[in-house]
C-alpha cells in the first residue's frame, strides 16, 4: 500500500522547491517590456541580489541556468591561451574547467577527490611554483553540489595573498548562494557565478555573474568578448533590452522579485542559520544510522559539509533501492549520486543525495528523515536507532 498521495516534495540538490508566493507572482499576463512596472522592477533586483552574495561591486543577470553563468564567467575574463587553477572537489569542478578548455583557456586541474576539500597547503605550493604568474585565474566551487563538501573561500583568498599571486578568484556558488554564509568582498572574490533555481527559489532560467574591480580590469583587457555574454552592457544598460542583451526574462524577473523579498523578510543571516540548523538536524540523524549500518556522511568533518546538501553512501544497490522506494511509497524524491561512480558501474547505485536549500523547514526535513528511516525498515537495510530523535533534538534548539 503506498503513502504517497499528497503534495510531491522534490527534496533534490536543485531545482529546489519553490514557493507558492513566487509561482503566484509568476502567474500572471505578460507585461510591458518597453514602459512600466517590469523596468522597475528589474532595476530593484540588483541592489538585493549584490547584499545576498555581500558585494558593493557589479552584478550581471543572464537568462540562463548555471552552466550559462559559467560560460558568462568564462567569456569576459579568459581568453584562449590563458592558464588557469582549477581547483575540483568533486564533478561542477570538472564542469567548469571543461566550459574554459572549450572557449580556448588552458585548465589545470587540481583534482582533491570525492571526499575531501581544497588542501590550502597544496594550494600554496603550486602558487609557489608559477614564478612567473602564468595563472591568470584559479577557480573554485564553494560547495560542490555532487561531494558535498564547502571549500574554504576566505582561506582559498589568503593562501593567494601569501604567495603574492594576482590570479583572480573564481568561485561557483550555485549551490550555496543564500544558503551558506559567503562574503564576497570580505573575502576578496573578483568573480562569483550563481543561479536562480538552488538558494534563491526561482524556476531554474537566471543565471548570475557578480565581480568585483579586478575583475572588470580583466575584462577591459581581452581583445573581444561574444556580444550575448559580455557583461559590461549588462550592468551599464543604456536601453532596458541592453540587461538581457535582447527581450527580458519577464515572468521570472516577477518571480525572483518575490523571493528575494521572502530572503530580506528573513534576513539573510537568519536563512544562513536556518540551513545550518536544518543540516545539522539531517547529520544528526545519518550518524545514528551509521551506527548500525551501512549509511555514511560522505563528507566526514562537520565543518567541511554544506547546509544545502548532504550526500551520503549506503552501498549498492542501496542507494537506488531507498529513492526508488521514497518516490513510490511516500511521496518525496531523492537526490541520485552524482559523479560518485560513473554511470554503467554497479557502485552507481550505492549513494543518494539530499537537498535542503532555500524553501525548506523543520517539517520538511524531518518528514525525509522520517521517510528515509520507513524506506530502509522495508527494504531491510541495517540502521541504528535513535536518528529520529537525534533530529528532533536537533530541530527543537532555539
Ligand atoms: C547546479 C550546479 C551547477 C549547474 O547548474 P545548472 O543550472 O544545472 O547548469 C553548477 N555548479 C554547482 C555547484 C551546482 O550546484
Amino acid at each position: 500500500m503506498s503513502l504517497a498521495q499528497g503534495r510531491h516534495y522534490l527534496a533534490i540538490p536543485g531545482p529546489s522547491v519553490i514557493p507558492d508566493r513566487v509561482l503566484q507572482a509568476m502567474h500572471r499576463a505578460a507585461p510591458n517590456i518597453y514602459a512600466g512596472e517590469l523596468i522597475e522592477i528589474t532595476r530593484s533586483l540588483i541592489p538585493d541580489l549584490k547584499a545576498i552574495a555581500r558585494t558593493a561591486h557589479e552584478v550581471a543577470i543572464y537568462i540562463a541556468n548555471g552552466h550559462g553563468a559559467w560560460e558568462a564567467a568564462v567569456a569576459n575574463v579568459l581568453a584562449p591561451g590563458d592558464r588557469v587553477l582549477v581547483l575540483a572537489t568533486g564533478r561542477f569542478g570538472h564542469g567548469w574547467a571543461e566550459v574554459a578548455r572549450r572557449l580556448g583557456a588552458e585548465p589545470e586541474i587540481v583534482d582533491f577527490g570525492k571526499d575531501a576539500d581544497i588542501d590550502l597547503e597544496r594550494v600554496a605550493e603550486l602558487l609557489a611554483a608559477d614564478r612567473a604568474h602564468r595563472y591568470k585565474a584559479v577557480m573554485a566551487v564553494h560547495v560542490d553540489t555532487s561531494t558535498s563538501v564547502r571549500n574554504d573561500i576566505a582561506g582559498l583568498r589568503a593562501t593567494l595573498d601569501a604567495a603574492g599571486h594576482p590570479a583572480l578568484l573564481m568561485v561557483d556558488c550555485i549551490a550555496s548562494l543564500a544558503c551558506d554564509r559567503f562574503e564576497m568582498d570580505l573575502w576578496g572574490v573578483d568573480v562569483m557565478v550563481a543561479a536562480c533555481q538552488k538558494g534563491l527559489m526561482t524556476p531554474p532560467g537566471l543565471g548570475f555573474v557578480f565581480f568585483g574591480p579586478r575583475a572588470a580590469a580583466a575584462r577591459e583587457a581581452m581583445a573581444r568578448v561574444s556580444p550575448y555574454w559580455d557583461w559590461k552592457p549588462r550592468v551599464d544598460p543604456q536601453e532596458y533590452y541592453q540587461f538581457f542583451c535582447g527581450t527580458a526574462p519577464t515572468h521570472h524577473i516577477f518571480g525572483l522579485r518575490a523571493a528575494l523579498d521572502m530572503i530580506a523578510e528573513e534576513g539573510i543571516e537568519h536563512v544562513w542559520q536556518r540551513h545550518a540548523q536544518l543540516a545539522r538536524a539531517i547529520w544528526a540523524a545519518a550518524e545514528a544510522w551509521g551506527q548500525g549500518g551501512p549509511l555514511r556522511l560522505n563528507i566526514a568533518d562537520p565543518w567541511k559539509r554544506s547546509h544545502a546538501v548532504t550526500s551520503l553512501r549506503l552501498g549498492a544497490p542501496h542507494g537506488t533501492a531507498l529513492r526508488d522506494w521514497l518516490t513510490e511509497n511516500a511521496g518525496v524524491t531523492l537526490g541520485i549520486g552524482l559523479g560518485m561512480a560513473p554511470p554503467g558501474d554497479p557502485a552507481w547505485h550505492g549513494f543518494f543525495r539530499i537537498g535542503h536549500m532555500g524553501h525548506v523547514n523543520a517539517h520538511m526535513v524531518l518528514g525525509t528523515l522520517g521517510a528515509i528511516e520507513a524506506g530502509m525498515r522495508a527494504l531491510g537495510i541495517d540502521h541504528g536507532r535513535g536518528a529520529l530523535e537525534a533530529a528532533a533534538a536537533v530541530c527543537a534548539v532555539r
